[in-house]
């Protein structure tokens, strides 16, 4: 199977996605998360963004 990437916010399918890395289904597209789908924002936790400042 091949990797998915998010169409929202280009996360790649893993385990942080929705529903146990199945990730949720709109429209025959698959958004790691609801708030990609309908445009409210990313609810992944481990979406922060980029990261500028490593610790
Ligand atoms: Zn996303
Ligand atoms: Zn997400």
């Amino acid at each position: 199977m091949p990797k998915l990437s998010c169409p929202n916010c280009g996360m790649q399918q893993d385990k942080s996605w929705e529903d146990g890395g199945k990730g949720y289904m709109d429209d025959g597209d698959n958004y790691c998360c609801r708030g990609c789908a309908e445009d409210t924002g990313c609810t992944c936790a481990h979406h922060k963004g980029p990261v500028l400042n490593a610790d």
